[in-house]
């Protein structure tokens, strides 16, 4: 049976949590009602909810000392518990809540009986959010206990080690169990519930943010963006991995791929603090593609058996590939600026063409790569003029520093100009001196501005050339492109 897909419901009243669960009917499988959340007068009504909410539910009430918001006695609890089981449905146990929530340190035969009478299954659970449980294999024998209840551990991993290790212990367990590492380390527990063998996993509502802490994904996210409901033991996985690893929009291009050409594979985040930590979780999982992002691309090069001629060249990798001889290594960034910039351009090459890149980060590395190879001649300009000159050295082209004093240079390469800093990402401000890094030079409206970064979509350089009539474009289909590159990769098929 594949894993269910449980939606956790903190609303303060039933009404808003069935509200919640009709948003997202179709999306999941069950609902966990999270009673601490409920307000007080509420709570004296939570027997009916499950015939409300016509899914299976699990009926929770979390202790403050487990993350929940129960802050009364146990004497108190164990009485809401007992009311509750005392109002429930005899002859229809699908009015009845499905499963319970009793924690690793609770026994109460009085209402372990009761629960099971309504027809509700126990699920035993362990919580750790300041640190990993890393005895799985124990302590999930340990809460079965011969029984036929449903072990549920959930902990803080400390880095994406913790990870690995619970992957590598759920392959070994039997029994029905739940293993959830929370945090953001923990998003591949939640994608790759199948893989763990989990009887469900956990979401919450895109907007909740009072369980932000945990890294729940949304429903749709689940469903629309991984797949979920159609991920087995036997898909095929790929990743992205780097630190820290905020939002990328690869898993929704990888995705949509597999979709596109009715693959079975997934392709989930996988944030790791060093890149060998990536590499081993991806041999327990036997995760076969990866891409890398900062801060990993130079320093997983000597973990490869081989590395690509780009990848010499510019001197950083984004994708790696696992062969029979291990980790192979690429660089798509180059192609996929290539590709786009060939497109807005509209031209083959660059041969006789002056180009100024802006900046000397590591993205302009694998620009200034493909600069040269399609034949133009190339000045860097950056804030850190020694950058610059490294990069000069290593790809026999210009370079200067970027304020004023460099005018002269600049108009002499300004028919193309490429920008790779990033300085006006994320800045919703109209251009000025601290979200575009040429604000002293003035558009004439002839230059072609291709600006590497993509948030905001008309970047304030952008927006600033546009309105003295330049062409510009932004640098999502180089994102793409590279993407479709790596894809190609991984799977050996063209996106
Ligand atoms: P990086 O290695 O950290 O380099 C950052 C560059 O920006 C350096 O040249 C740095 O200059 C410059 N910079 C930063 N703040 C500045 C400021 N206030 N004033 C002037 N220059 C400043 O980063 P990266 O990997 O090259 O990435 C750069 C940007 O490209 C990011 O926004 C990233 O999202 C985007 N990107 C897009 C794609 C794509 O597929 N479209 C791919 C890769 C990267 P100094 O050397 O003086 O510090």
């Amino acid at each position: 049976m594949r894993p269910q897909l449980c939606l956790t419901l903190t609303g303060s009243t039933l009404d808003e949590d069935l509200q919640i669960l009709n948003n997202y009917r179709s999306q999941v499988d069950m609902a966990e009602l999270r009673v601490d959340f409920l307000e007080d007068e509420e709570k004296s009504k939570v027997s009916a909810f499950p015939q409300m909410a016509g899914v299976p539910c699990i009926l929770t009430i979390r202790r403050t000392i487990d993350g929940g918001k129960w802050e009364a006695s146990e004497e108190c609890r164990s009485a809401l518990f007992e009311k509750i089981f005392s109002e429930c449905d005899e002859l229809e146990s699908s009015n009845n809540f499905a499963f319970v929530d009793f924690e690793e340190d609770f026994h109460s035969v009085i209402l372990e009986t009761a629960a099971k009478a309504t027809g509700a299954r126990i699920i035993r659970s362990v919580h750790d959010f300041e640190k990993p449980v890393t005895d799985i294999i124990e302590r999930v024998k340990s809460l079965q206990n011969g029984t036929d209840e449903i072990a549920k551990i959930a902990f803080m991993p400390l880095g994406l080690k913790d990870v690995t290790n619970l992957f590598q212990q759920a392959a070994q367990l039997e029994g029905d169990h739940i293993l959830l590492a929370m945090g953001p380390y923990g998003i591949p527990s939640r994608i790759l519930a199948a893989k763990l063998g989990n009887y469900l996993t956990f979401t919450s509502p895109a907007a909740a943010n009072s369980l932000g802490n945990l890294a729940h994904l949304d429903p749709v996210t689940m469903n629309e963006i991984y797949h979920f409901r159609q991920i087995t033991k036997d898909t095929a996985i790929y990743g992205i991995t780097g630190f820290p690893l905020a939002a990328t929009s690869s898993p929704k291009l990888h995705n949509d791929g597999y979709k596109l050409h009715n693959m079975d594979a997934v392709y989930v985040p996988v944030k790791a603090e060093h890149v060998e930590e990536a590499l081993e979780f991806n041999k327990t999982v036997n995760l076969t593609g990866m891409s890398v992002t900062i801060p990993h691309k130079e320093k997983v090069m000597p973990m490869l058996v081989e590395i690509s001629s780009e990848v010499k060249e510019i001197g950083a990798c984004n994708t790696i590939v696992k062969r029979a001889d291990g980790w192979h290594g690429y660089n798509t960034d180059a192609p996929g600026f290539t590709r786009a910039l060939k497109e807005f351009l509209g031209v083959e090459n660059l041969k006789g063409r002056k180009v100024a890149v802006i900046g000397a980060g590591g993205a302009a590395c694998a620009i200034i790569y493909a600069i040269k190879k399609l034949g133009a001649e190339t000045c860097i300009f950056n804030r850190t003029v020694s950058k610059a000159e490294t990069l000069a050295k290593k790809f026999d082209c210009e370079y200067a520093g970027l304020d004023e004093s460099v005018l002269p240079k600049l108009k002499e390469y300004s028919e193309i100009i490429v920008q790779t800093t990033s300085k006006g990402m994320n800045s919703a401000e109209p251009a000025n001196a601290d979200n575009d890094p040429i604000f002293f030079y003035d558009f004439d409206g002839h230059e072609q501005i291709y600006d590497i970064v993509y948030v905001p979509e008309v970047t304030p350089v952008m927006g600033r050339a546009a309105a003295a009539g330049c062409r510009v474009c932004n640098g999502f289909d180089m994102l793409r492109y590279q993407g479709y590159e790596q894809f190609d990769l991984f799977t050996g098929v063209k996106y």
